[in-house]
């Protein structure tokens, strides 16, 4: 007979001093769920709902879509699960939703403008998602991709209220939207942070391009910047700030993240123990003086340097 070991509970992400910093996951399936929970998700921080449809040819109908998201909800019943509309377009087109031909497409339609530009696929996705929310007791947050400025958060939260989500807000992975991040987040309920996007935008370094990969590390500076210009605005609007891009899974820029302001970090779930592990090492003072380290720094290897070298300080 095979000995069933019961799991040991997992402390929630907090920092030293008993700051509270959730650990969410990031998923494209809710076959992820089981997973996830094991390795300690408090829930959901990015689901990215393009992943279902990737081989459609054409668009989901709301019945299917509400049975996906229901599935979804209920493995994360009591648990907070951000979920983001379809981010179609560039690296991810969906057959339905993308027809330019275009160029350049990481620059082009997609996230929230192919969305707006093809209305009838949003708003049945939100009615998709307000109905699976209904049918289950998840706490249902809902997101936009590549927002750019205010009156495209504001655009996205007035139509997701209008159709029965609760709680909406916006991507910041546009450097547009970071450097104007309080007021994108006037106008919305909440920010989460695409580092991977936000970084290939901020350096122009194609995400998928190896040849200018040195250029695209979520530790430079300018990168650092703007998250915390986005911390600051979530600080003061009194506004939820999630850090949802890969950075989040590196267990000391988490930390550097959370000391620009970060209240929440998601990542894969592979990452978790090693983040949660990390974060419980350090107190919010800390975390400040270990980001003001890395933020001082003139490029991405000093600023991990520098990062480094606090941390080894004060441990
Ligand atoms: C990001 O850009 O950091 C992000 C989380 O979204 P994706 O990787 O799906 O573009
Ligand atoms: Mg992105």
């Amino acid at each position: 007979e095979r000995k069933t070991r019961a799991a040991a509970p997992l402390t929630p992400g907090q920092l030293a001093d008993g700051t509270l910093v959730p650990l969410l996951a990031n998923l494209g399936s809710a076959d992820g769920a089981p997973a996830a929970l094991e390795a300690g998700a408090e829930g959901v921080g990015l689901f990215r709902t393009e992943f279902l449809f990737l081989d459609a040819q054409s668009a989901p109908t709301v019945r299917d879509q509400q049975a996906q998201y229901t599935r979804l909800l209920q493995a994360f019943s009591g648990k907070k699960v951000v979920v983001r509309v379809l981010d179609a377009g560039a690296d991810k087109p969906l057959a339905f939703l993308n027809d330019a031909d275009e160029e350049n497409p990481a620059l082009g339609l997609r996230g929230i403008r192919a969305l707006r530009s093809n209305e009838t696929i949003l708003r049945e996705q939100l009615t998709a998602l307000a109905a699976a929310d209904a049918a289950t007791d998840a706490d249902l947050w809902v997101m936009a991709p590549m927002v750019a400025n205010a009156e495209e958060a504001r655009y996205f939260t007035d139509l997701a209220h209008e159709l029965g989500i609760r709680m909406a807000g916006v991507m910041v992975e546009v450097p547009s939207a970071a450097l104007l991040a309080d007021r994108v987040l006037a106008a919305t309920g909440f920010a989460s942070i695409g580092t991977n996007d936000l970084t290939q935008y901020t350096m122009a370094a194609d995400r998928l391009l190896g040849s200018v990969s040195r250029f695209q590390s979520p530790w430079h500076p300018a990168v650092l910047s703007l998250v915390g210009s986005v911390g600051a605005a979530g600080r003061d609007l009194g506004k939820p700030v999630g850090i949802c891009g890969e950075a989040a899974a590196d267990p000391l820029l988490a930390v550097v993240l959370v000391g620009l302001g970060a209240t929440t970090l998601s990542m894969s779930p592979s990452a978790l123990a090693d983040v949660r592990a990390s974060l419980a090492r350090f107190t919010l003072d800390d975390a400040h003086a270990i980001a003001e380290a890395a933020l001082a720094a003139d490029g991405a290897a000093e600023a991990q340097a520098a990062a480094k070298s606090v941390a080894a300080g004060l441990t």
